[in-house]
């Protein structure tokens, strides 16, 4: 069987040859064991910082020879575990290899009634970093004037809709004009570019007033113009900072950040796997959004396996995705 692994570590732009698919021999079935088979892996900014050197202390890094790992919906195709049968699907962080022997631990069943897709998205990791960064820490209301940027992606899709449906004003971005579209077809009327050059000036003019939150996923010039556009007494959830992530250390915080504190902006930055003991609350929150179809996600599937996840992974910081970006096997 194959398993994709990291060549060498990448310094700036992420490319091909940063990665290399091995052969190994398949595990068997095993007793108190699943076998399990990935269908669908999940791809996201986060890997490309498990490559840094200096990485980040939540996560283990990714050195020159790792196998790589991911969030997958994996099929049982054996069990000799209680609890388990074949056929049934499972969701858990598997490494990127065609079969997997598991002990189970960590691992959850994609239950009846919701689709097994779902538990990769809105009812998975990105869905738990959305509702954790907005819902719980961002805590909007129809007071807050909102920012969320790259909402056409994963987390932004689901957080703007969050935002929204807590009675906020929201301006959503996203790079592409299909994008866009998207993102006015579900409902928003504020939707800008944030890669534009005037991005700063228009923020300006749709918030005179002035934004109450931003939820920060871009980092850079795009965090800047936000910045900028804060109100006095604001806050910033600081969700990630993907235009840095293929920058060489040190990476530079924006040029007005120090207008934060003059301002009075609480700035709160979060990692999902800090707050694991939320998941449940979140499960109960947000699978009636998804089994009601009251909730807009959109999955963004790659075809072509193992093979197919560095160009999926690389695309991610094209912009190339609409939705959550994931790869079938
Ligand atoms: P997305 O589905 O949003 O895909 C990434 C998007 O980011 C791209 O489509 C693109 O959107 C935008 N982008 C990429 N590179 C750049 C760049 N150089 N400049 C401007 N925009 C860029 O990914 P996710 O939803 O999975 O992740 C979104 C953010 O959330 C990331 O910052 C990620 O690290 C963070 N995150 C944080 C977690 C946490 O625990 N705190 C957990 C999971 C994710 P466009 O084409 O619109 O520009």
């Amino acid at each position: 069987m194959q398993r994709l692994v990291l060549a060498k570590r990448p310094t700036r732009q992420l490319t091909q040859e940063h990665f290399r698919l091995e052969e190994v021999a398949p595990p068997g079935p095993q007793d108190g064991a699943l076998l399990l088979y990935p269908r669908f892996m999940s791809v996201d900014p986060y890997m490309r910082t498990r490559m840094q050197p200096e990485g980040y202390g939540y996560i283990s890094h990714w050195m020159s020879g790792s196998v790589l790992s991911g969030y997958a919906l994996a099929e049982v195709m054996d069990s000799r575990l209680p609890g388990w049968s074949r056929g049934d699907w499972a969701v858990g962080h598997l490494p990127m290899q065609e079969w997997v022997a598991h002990d189970g631990h960590g691992l959850r069943r994609a239950p009846a009634g919701t689709p097994p897709l779902a538990w990769l998205h809105p009812l998975g990791m990105t869905g738990f970093t959305a509702w954790l960064g907005m819902q719980l820490l961002g805590k909007p209301s129809p007071a807050d004037c909102v920012l969320v940027g790259a909402a056409a992606g994963a987390v932004g899709s689901i957080a703007a809709q969050l935002a929204r449906k807590a009675g906020a004003r929201v301006i959503v971005t996203a790079g592409r004009e299909d994008k866009r579209a998207w993102l006015r077809s579900i409902g928003f009327d504020h939707v800008l570019d944030h890669r534009a050059a005037d991005f700063s000036e228009q923020l300006r003019h749709t918030t005179p007033e002035g934004l109450t939150l931003d939820f920060e996923t871009i980092g850079g010039s795009a965090f800047a113009a936000a910045i900028d556009a804060m109100r006095s007494g604001g806050r910033v959830v600081v969700c990630g900072l993907v235009s840095q992530y293929q920058q060489e250390a040190p990476r530079r915080a924006p040029h007005n950040m120090a207008r934060l504190g003059e301002r009075g902006v609480a700035v709160i930055p979060f990692v999902a796997p800090h707050f694991e003991r939320h998941f449940e609350t979140f499960l109960d929150e947000m699978s009636p959004l998804v089994t009601s179809g009251r909730l807009h996600w959109r999955l963004d599937t790659m075809q072509g396996g193992l093979e197919a996840i560095p160009g999926a992974l690389i695309g991610l910081f094209d912009g190339d995705n609409l939705g959550k970006r994931i790869v079938a096997l």
